[in-house]
């Protein structure tokens, strides 16, 4: 009886252990399964079931020169071409130079108190019109020594002075874009064949020379120019957004082109009060022969703005659109 006993008390220990570790597997099993499927909602709907740390946004010292910072341009020269078939290639679309700064925005800080500046949350977008010109060369340099990029809406010129500035602001990590090859209203706006026609000589033009077609156009006078005199401006956006080419207009200016002789000092003070009140500026400046003191006045415009902590940013394809006249389907 006793050794019978002895060997049944483990057997029936032995099944109740196994009984139990059976049951305790099975519930970790569901407990998996509950936690994939959690997590499988969680991705749908673009979280994870677990709170993730939020960034925390750098702050930096100001100025800070972004120099050398940006991508730059060389990574957007993408020839395409080569063995093709055909007898023209048609040269092909590319984005636009991926020059955004880094993805953490930095909020710029004055260096001896630590305070937050008042204007690090603005984005600036300098943009200069009807280049290239005899003043592109200074300007370029002025943009090196403060260390910031901005953007070139560009006309067509074929002149080895003109074809070399063209690669200097793209070599120089600038975005480069169009603004119509003869900037000749009556030409350009008489009808959308006469458009594709001045089209197609700049886009032609700044594929030879810098390699790729830019995806950025501003309308000479904007959109909103009302010299279509035939048409609405609407049949030229069209042609524009069917070969997927963005459209940019301003909301801030300088006034150097309004025909009123403002002095230096009075196109900064007109630049810097439309920046005053907008979050994000693109800013209509313009770079030609006798536009001599709009370069000077960037001498006080971008100190001005590095100082207030304001971010100057080329313009790419993040860029919010600043647009006069929206295309009919918006
Ligand atoms: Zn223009």
């Amino acid at each position: 009886m006793f050794v019978l006993l002895l060997a049944l008390i483990p057997t029936v220990l032995c099944v109740i252990l196994f009984t139990k570790q059976s049951k305790l597997s099975r519930e970790v099993e569901d407990m998996e399964k509950q936690l994939r499927q959690s997590q499988g909602q969680g991705n749908k709907t673009g979280g994870s079931p677990f709170p993730t740390p939020t960034p925390t946004p750098t702050l930096t010292s100001s100025p800070q020169p972004t120099d050398g910072t940006a991508a730059g341009g060389d990574g957007a020269s993408v020839p395409v071409g080569g063995d093709d078939v055909e007898p023209t290639p048609t040269p092909t679309l590319t984005p636009t130079p991926t020059l955004e700064p880094s993805p953490t925005p930095t909020l710029a800080v004055d260096p001896e108190t630590g305070e937050v500046l008042p204007w690090a949350d603005k984005q600036v977008y300098l943009t200069f019109d009807d280049g290239p010109s005899g003043n592109t060369d200074d300007l370029l340099d002025l943009l090196k020594e403060y260390g910031v990029k901005v953007t070139f809406f560009v006309i067509g010129k074929t002149d080895d002075e003109s074809l070399r500035l063209y690669k200097r602001i793209v070599d120089e990590g600038h975005s480069l874009a169009m603004h119509s090859y003869s900037h000749k209203y009556e030409e350009i706006y008489n009808s959308v064949e006469d458009f594709e026609k001045d089209f197609t000589k700049i886009s032609d033009l700044l594929y030879d020379t810098i390699g790729y077609v830019p995806d950025l156009y501003r309308f000479p006078g904007g959109s909103s120019n009302g010299k279509c005199k035939k048409l609405t401006i609407q049949p030229f956006i069209r042609f524009l957004q069917e070969r997927d080419i963005r459209y940019f207009d301003w909301n801030v200016e300088n006034g150097d082109a309004t025909g009123v002789n403002y002095t230096v000092e009075q196109l900064a003070e007109n630049l810097l009060d439309g920046v005053s009140k907008k979050k994000s500026s693109v800013v209509l400046c313009h770079d030609t022969n006798a536009k001599t003191k709009t370069l000077e006045s960037m001498k006080i415009v971008i100190p001005t703005l590095q100082e207030k902590g304001a971010q100057i940013l080329p313009i790419t394809a993040d860029t919010p659109m600043v647009r006069h006249v929206l295309p009919a389907d918006e």
